[in-house]
């Protein structure tokens, strides 16, 4: 019932072009949030979902229906703002029932209402308190309380963490898809957290300079990248330029083979990349091995980092730390394996790539 579909939406401030062209469907129930680095445009978009931008072109369907010139406050949309926005003069109770008196509901009711809304966000016992009395985890679920008194059809997210502390952030990220599951609203998060996004979402729509880069699962987006600004903005990646040729890729004197059906006329130069952690050290197999010397070595608890030096230029390989983990010296010989079925290769003229 509560689809939501953005059909070519556009919106320009005087000479930016903060969106350009975007085409999006947002299914009933699900969690897209809307990823990209500072300035690619995706507050701007919700801006305009949620009624307080209107696009220069494009319209926007909720349930079939042309919403684009609906006044925000007639689109019974919730919002949490980064900074929460909460009336500090009003109580919690109040602040949470505050858009039901509005609307012209009794106090009585309005206020049953809000504590059973606070004791969804856990917060039973709190009505009564100041927010200038609350931490910030606490307030965060005032916020989201309150955006979701009026029973929402959507609800719109922009950094809704980013006040928080890092430990309490990723508490809030599964408390927030836990019960946005539960209430099976439909669901859009602004963030430029990349874990903060595949915590919580059921797809992820990659945005760059206000165009939309992919959208897709979380496994998708990271493991089936479209482009190099895809693999180099979701986790990380060795690159490297490369020449697709017939028998394989070819990166000077070396010749690499890959899984991916070759989708590039030969000669063409390509941009190959690889996770880290696709990359193995214990060359096993034959195919795809280059000499490596260790350059540096980083131990980060869970996983340890390698740093190589290999003929076709510097890369990071990245391994679990077990009981029996290897290890490795600087300075040491250690065959690298590149699997064919881990190598992703995109047209060298696409899309710039991602400042880490
Ligand atoms: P951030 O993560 O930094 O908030 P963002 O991805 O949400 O960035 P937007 O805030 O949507 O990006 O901005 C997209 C572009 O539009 C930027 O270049 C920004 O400077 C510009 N922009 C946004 N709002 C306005 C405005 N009211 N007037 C002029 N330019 C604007």
């Amino acid at each position: 019932m509560a689809g939501l579909v953005l059909k070519d939406i556009a919106k320009t401030f005087g000479s930016v072009r903060a969106v350009e062209r975007v085409d999006l469907t947002f299914a009933e129930g699900e969690l897209t949030a809307l990823l990209g680095p500072s300035g690619c445009g995706k507050t701007t978009l919700l801006r305009m979902i949620a009624g307080l931008e209107e696009p220069s072109s494009g319209r926007i369907l909720l349930a079939g229906q042309d919403i684009t010139a609906r006044p925000a406050h007639r689109r019974k949309f919730g919002m949490v703002f980064q900074n929460f926005a909460l009336f500090p003069h009003l109580s919690v109770r109040e602040n949470v029932a505050y858009s039901l008196t509005i609307a012209g509901m009794g106090r009585a009711d309005a206020w049953a209402r809000a504590d059973g809304l606070l004791d969804l966000v856990q917060l039973q016992g709190f009505g009564d308190r100041r927010i200038g009395a609350l931490s910030g985890g606490q307030r965060q679920r005032v916020a989201i309380a309150r955006a979701l008194a009026q029973e929402p059809d959507v609800f719109l997210l922009d950094e809704p963490m980013s006040a928080l502390d890092a430990k309490l952030r990723e508490e809030m990220q599964v408390e927030l898809r836990l019960l946005q599951q539960r209430l099976g609203i439909t669901t859009i998060v602004v963030t430029h957290d990349q874990r903060e996004a595949m915590t919580m979402a059921d797809r992820i729509v990659v945005m760059s300079n206000g165009r939309v880069e992919q959208a897709g699962s979380p496994h998708d987006i990271y493991h089936r990248p479209v482009n190099a600004f895809v693999a180099d903005f979701i986790g990380r990646a060795n690159f490297f330029d490369a020449v697709a040729g017939p028998e394989g890729l070819r990166l000077g004197d070396v010749t690499l083979a890959t899984g991916q059906p070759p989708n590039f006329t030969a000669g063409r130069p390509v941009r190959i990349a690889i996770r880290p952690e696709m990359a193995a050290l214990d060359a096993a197999q034959a195919d795809n091995v280059l000499p490596a010397r260790v350059t540096f070595v980083r131990d980060l608890g869970p996983v340890r980092d390698i740093h190589l030096d290999t003929a076709i230029g510097p890369m990071i390989v990245e391994y679990a730390l077990g009981e029996d983990a290897p290890a490795y010296a600087v300075g040491q010989q250690v065959p690298v394996r590149l699997p064919p079925d881990a190598l992703h290769v995109f047209p060298a003229d696409a899309a710039p790539l991602a400042a880490e």
